[in-house]
């Protein structure tokens, strides 16, 4: 049994994984059944490790059992023996799931591990025992069929839809035969992509460069040095990073290094020991097959069925409306760098490997912003709660109380009630802000109980970030980024807390991926706000409000070097678009000449020094990870939030009145609309791009 080699040190845990599975004292196990706290809060005073495992196993045969009865029941099918009996199937194993997921990424350890590398296979299964169930799928078809005569109501009938699009997204629809070629993609493709991750990986450990001599890294800090310093002695090692420009190359002084970190990364996984242009290859071209064999022209015609852009055509015409201004700023921006080249002596035509380089030094005499004046003004809690708090207050109405007596899992944790204008409970939540170990990289927010009325369950949400965990006795201090980050998450929690659906799985932040951003990033806009600012940005000794000119300076660094950024990030979300439009009779010949003429017909090479975020190469995110045909979603909700933030300024700005038509028509709809049409309502037209445009100093 695999699990028992599973390295653990702790003795007393590897002696209850060796139980059977959930053979546990079951009376003890507090995810197995619900929770006796307040809002029906996790109790973490009695969750063990070795609780996960028996509760998620029960999950699973519980909602298997239930599938396999919804499946068989002789009755005609209804929406409450078939829909309803179908939602409501998964409620063990959500329950469990939910605190297992949030402990897996903010408080892990070897147990959590080794756990979830255990499950994600029998998840997965789990998931193709539903949507490929050919009995279950045909009582959703025969009531998708009759859906208008049901007699539903409006968040009922979205429901029903939203399941069968799934059956239908999953292949469900398909003949027997054709459900055999469906798996065999399906599997193809899970090889495929795995096997991409694992090449690009070893690409990267290859494509470190070592530099033996110190002049070669003049410029670079010594911290940097001292970390990057061989085992042997013989020199430095600077490791790759995902992306196509790498840090250090800002501070790079010998041009001839620049270039030669700079090809490193440029050439990984393009040739060599670990090439993975045949798998990008074999990829594409399977996902389009795929595509066909499901009804579709291409791959991402039928990945972006249910989100807000729709289909490719809207997301291309969004990618050219902003090409032009992004391109004709990064060329101005390449101008300013080639004076700077000169002014320095310098006498070159800019490449991509001096971009960053100079670009540092324009910043640092138009930008520059010192962190270190500013972070007293952003204590931690102070943020929060007269910042983050007070704009939430401003615009919804709500207010928040700390709540002790609510066990958490980490003793930096803190946990709030939330209360309506009415004094009405609205749930609960903990911010987990510090860094450790335990915790993976970035910011998040989710749930440990999802809002239905149908459970009669309000929300209780939580925010993971990284900052970093002063010394004992110190504030918490911010640099601006943190502060933005902590509002957006917490934008992330307000979609949470405003859910108002019935069904759990149409709630919240239940959302396609070009929009559930939106809400996050929308709510990052009042952190600036002069009404908010003023009330938060206090410094933590003199309690003096943080002056005018450290604010203008926080604005206009808001708009460095974003023609470039833009830029990048097209040219990457194009290739994207682009290798998930090509029809199944394709026949790619050649990776590398595919990018270039993709890029070329967009416009996106017109600035020579400015090259994609992302070579199809080494593009992870549409290869490996969940992003194909979906990266352009981080670019599509920018815009919205921009969007929505300029008509709340033409509205008189942080209003009551704003904010309760904002959460009434957006924030407490979850998944029951139509997005597109949900936001056009709101805004009273499309979404447009100038407000974006403005944003990044590009208009
Ligand atoms: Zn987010």
């Amino acid at each position: 049994m695999a699990f028992l080699v599973m390295s653990c040190n702790n003795s007393k845990e590897n002696k209850e994984q060796n139980n059977s599975e959930a053979s546990m004292n079951d009376t003890e196990n507090p995810l197995l059944a619900e929770s006796t706290l307040p809002y029906f809060a996790p109790n973490f005073k009695l969750l063990k490790n070795e609780h996960f495992k028996p509760a998620i196993v029960a999950g699973i045969e519980q909602q298997k059992a239930a599938v396999e009865e919804i499946a068989n029941n002789p009755e005609d099918p209804t929406f409450e023996n078939t829909v309803l009996a179908l939602e409501k199937s998964g409620e063990q194993l959500n329950r469990a799931l939910q605190v297992f997921n949030a402990l897996g990424s903010a408080n892990t350890n070897d147990t959590i591990q080794a756990l979830d590398e255990e499950m994600a296979p029998r998840l997965a299964a789990q998931k193709d025992a539903i949507y490929l169930n050919e009995k279950l799928f045909q009582r959703f078809k025969t009531l998708y069929e009759k859906r208008q005569s049901l007699d539903l109501d409006s968040e009922s009938l979205k429901l029903l839809e939203n399941y069968y699009e799934d059956f239908e997204i999953a292949g469900a629809n398909l003949s027997a035969e054709d459900k055999e070629q469906l798996k065999k993609y399906n599997a193809q493709l899970a090889t495929l992509t795995t096997k991409f991750g694992k090449t690009l990986l070893a690409a990267n450990n290859d494509g470190a460069v070592t530099f033996t001599e110190k002049e070669q890294l003049s410029g670079v800090s010594e911290d940097v040095l001292q970390s990057r310093k061989n085992e042997k002695g013989e020199g430095w090692t600077i490791p790759l990073q995902n992306t196509t420009q790498q840090p250090l190359l800002a501070s790079m002084d010998n041009r001839d290094s620049r270039q030669k970190l700079f090809e490193s990364a440029w050439y990984r996984a393009d040739g060599g020991d670990h090439d993975t242009r045949g798998i990008v290859k074999e990829i594409v071209e399977l996902r389009a097959k795929k595509a066909q064999l499901l009804g579709f022209n291409n791959y991402a015609e039928w990945s972006l069925q249910k989100t807000m852009a729709k289909n490719p055509a809207n997301v291309n015409k969004f990618f050219s409306g902003l090409i032009p201004a992004a391109t004709a700023k990064a060329q101005s921006e390449a101008g300013e760098i080639q004076k700077m080249i000169a002014s320095k002596g310098g006498d070159f035509t800019l490449e991509p490997w001096d971009w960053n380089y100079y670009a540092e030094m324009v910043r640092k005499a138009k930008y520059d912003l010192d962190e270190n004046q500013i972070k007293p003004y952003f204590e931690m809690y102070t943020v929060l709660e007269k910042g983050v708090f007070y704009a939430a207050e401003k615009l919804y109405g709500i207010t928040f109380k700390e709540r002790k007596d609510i066990p958490v899992y980490h003793e930096d944790m803190r946990v709030y009630e939330l209360f309506e204008e009415n004094g009405d409970a609205l749930g609960l939540f903990y911010v987990d802000y510090f860094a450790r170990p335990s915790k993976r990289g970035g910011a998040w927010m989710s749930n440990f109980v999802t809002q239905s009325k149908l459970y009669n369950k309000k929300p209780v949400i939580y925010n993971v970030c990284n900052f970093p965990k002063p010394s004992e006795g110190k504030p918490a201090l911010l640099t601006y980024d943190e502060v933005e980050t902590m509002f957006h998450e917490f934008g992330h929690a307000l979609h949470g807390f405003f859910a108002d659906q019935e069904y759990p799985s149409l709630s919240g932040t239940a959302v396609a991926r070009d929009f559930v951003e939106f809400p996050s990033q929308f709510n990052e806009n009042w952190a600036l706000y002069p009404e908010v600012l003023k009330n938060y940005a206090v410094h933590y000794k003199t309690g003096e409000p943080i002056p005018q000119e450290l604010i203008d300076k926080i604005k206009k660094s808001g708009t460095f070097n974003q023609g470039y950024s833009l830029t990048e990030n097209l040219a990457s979300s194009n290739l994207d678009m682009q290798w998930h439009t090509i029809s199944a009779d394709k026949d790619i010949e050649d990776v590398n000449g595919f990018e270039k003429e993709a890029l070329h017909k967009t416009h996106l090479d017109v600035v020579h020094a400015v090259p994609p975020r992302y070579r199809s190469t080494y593009f992870a995110h549409i290869f490996s990870g969940g992003y194909a045909a979906g990266y352009y979603s981080y670019l599509w909700t920018e815009m919205l939030h921009h969007d929505a933030y300029n008509w709340f300024e033409n509205h008189g700005g942080l209003t009551r009145e704003n904010g309760q038509r904002f959460r009434d028509m957006i924030l407490s709809r979850g998944n029951t609309q139509d997005l597109e049409k949900m936001y056009k309502k709101w805004r009273g037209s499309d979404p447009k791009i100038e407000p974006m445009l403005k944003a990044r100093g590009l208009k």
